[in-house]
C-alpha cells in the first residue's frame, strides 16, 4: 500500500496567503509608498482606488467605506430609505443585510429563495409589495448574479429602489440576455452596474479582499454618491470643515487598504476564472450523483462558494467524513432567520426553501490557488461519503 505524502495535509476553505506571496513585492512597495506618503485615511490612494474601481465596474461612482455593512447602511440612508419603509430582501444571507436594513429604521420583509440556486426568487417579489415598500436588496449570493431583467422592470413599474448587494459576488457579471428587455447592451455587465446603487465587501475572504475591513459603494447617481461621501465622514458638508448636515458615520477606507486593493484589482478576473475552474470540476464529478444538486453553472458566476445541496439527511455525515481528512467544509447558513433576533421576520411566516437549503447546503474548499491534487482529493471524499446507500 503507498501512502501519497500529502494525503493528510489539511485543505482550509480558503488561502489567502498565497495570494501574498504572489504579488508579495509589490504590495510592499504600495505598502512603503502610503507609509511615506503621511496619509493615513481617504486621500489620494483611496480617489485613486475608487476611480480603478469604479471603470472596472462600469459605474460612474465609487465611494469607499470601512465594510461592507457600512455599503449597505450607508447606501440605505443615502437614498433615503429609513423608518417607516419596508425593504424586500432574501433570509438566506448573511445577516449583515438585514442588520443594515434595521439599522436605518427600516422594515425587511422576506421573500423565499429560487426553486434552483439559492438566491431570492424573483418572480415572488411583486407579491410582497406594499404601498410601504421602497426597495429591493437583491444578494448575489455565493458569487451567482441575481437575473436583473426582471427585477429592474419591476422595480420601474412599481418606483422600487434597487439595491444591489454584491458582497460575495466581486467581478461577476450579467449575459445580455439576462438584461431588461430594451437594454441594448451587447457586453456583459458586471455585477452593481445595474441596480440604482449596489454594495460591496472588501472584507479579507471575500473575491477582491483587502487586508483589513473595507466595504464599496456604487452608483451611476450624482446626488446619491455626494450624499454617501458626507455619510462616510460625519456627514460633513462638501469642502466646509466642521460644518456637519446630518448624523452620519465614520466610515473612511484607509490609504493602506486603497493602495492595497490597487494592486488586487487587476488580478480579480484571473482570481475569479481560477475559481470557476475549480468549480467546473467540482460540477463534472457531483452532477450525477443522486440527491446531490451542485450550484447552477452559469456564465459570470464568480464561485465566491461553492455550495452543494445534500438532501435526505446525509448532509452531517459528508461533513464528518471530510472533517475526518482534514477537508474543511462550511454550511453557509446554517439558521437563516429562525436564530435572528425578535422583529426581523414578519410574524407566522414560513420560508421553506429557505428552510431546506440550511439543512442541506454544505460549501467545498474554493479559492484561486486550490491544487489539482487537492481538488482531487476534495472529490474523492464526497464521492465516497455521498454516493453511497
Ligand atoms: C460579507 C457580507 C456582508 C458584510 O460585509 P462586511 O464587509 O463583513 O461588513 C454583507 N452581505 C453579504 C451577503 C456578505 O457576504
Amino acid at each position: 500500500m503507498t501512502i501519497e505524502p500529502s494525503a493528510n495535509v489539511p485543505i482550509p476553505m480558503l488561502d489567502l496567503q498565497s495570494e501574498v506571496e504572489e504579488l508579495w513585492s509589490e504590495i510592499m512597495d504600495a505598502i512603503q509608498r502610503v507609509l511615506r506618503s503621511g496619509q493615513f485615511v481617504l486621500g489620494p490612494e483611496v480617489e485613486a482606488f475608487e476611480e480603478e474601481v469604479a471603470a472596472f465596474l462600469g459605474v460612474e461612482h465609487a465611494v469607499a467605506v470601512n465594510s461592507g455593512t457600512d455599503a449597505l447602511v450607508i447606501g440605505l440612508r443615502a437614498a433615503g430609505i429609513g423608518p417607516g419603509d419596508e425593504v424586500i430582501t432574501t433570509a438566506f444571507t448573511f445577516y449583515a443585510t438585514v442588520e443594515a436594513i434595521l439599522l436605518v429604521g427600516a422594515t425587511p420583509v422576506f421573500v423565499d429563495i429560487a426553486e434552483t440556486g439559492f438566491n431570492l426568487d424573483v418572480g415572488a417579489i411583486a407579491g410582497a409589495v406594499t404601498d410601504r415598500t421602497k426597495a429591493v436588496i437583491p444578494v448575489h449570493l455565493f458569487g451567482e448574479p441575481v437575473a436583473m431583467g426582471p427585477l429592474l422592470e419591476l422595480a420601474e413599474s412599481r418606483d422600487l429602489l434597487i439595491l444591489e448587494d454584491c458582497a460575495q459576488a466581486f467581478g461577476a457579471y450579467h449575459e445580455p440576455s439576462d438584461l431588461a428587455i430594451g437594454d441594448a447592451r451587447t457586453e456583459p455587465a458586471r455585477v452593481g452596474s445595474l441596480g440604482h446603487v449596489a454594495a460591496f465587501s472588501l472584507y479579507p475572504t471575500k473575491n477582491l479582499g483587502a487586508y483589513g475591513d473595507g466595504g464599496l459603494i456604487v452608483t451611476d447617481d450624482a446626488e446619491l454618491t455626494a450624499a454617501a461621501r458626507s455619510l462616510r465622514n460625519h456627514a460633513a458638508a462638501r469642502e466646509r470643515r466642521y460644518v456637519h448636515q446630518g448624523v452620519g458615520y465614520n466610515s473612511r477606507l484607509d490609504a493602506l487598504q486603497a493602495a492595497i486593493l490597487r494592486v488586487k484589482l487587476p488580478h480579480v478576473d484571473r482570481w475569479n476564472a481560477l475559481r470557476r475552474s475549480v468549480a467546473l470540476r467540482y460540477e463534472e464529478a457531483f452532477k450525477e450523483i443522486e440527491g446531490v444538486r451542485t450550484p447552477p453553472f452559469k456564465a459570470g458566476h464568480v464561485f465566491h462558494q461553492y455550495t452543494l445541496a445534500i438532501d435526505g439527511g446525509r448532509r452531517d455525515s459528508v461533513q464528518s467524513h471530510l472533517t475526518g481528512l482534514g477537508i474543511a467544509s462550511s454550511t453557509f447558513y446554517p439558521s437563516p432567520y429562525t436564530a435572528w433576533p425578535a422583529g426581523t421576520l414578519t410574524e407566522g411566516q414560513t420560508l421553506s426553501r429557505t428552510e431546506a437549503a440550511s439543512a442541506t447546503v454544505l460549501s467545498l474548499p474554493m479559492h484561486a490557488h486550490l491544487g489539482p491534487e487537492e481538488q482531487g482529493r476534495v472529490i474523492r471524499a464526497v464521492l465516497d461519503s455521498a454516493s453511497s446507500t
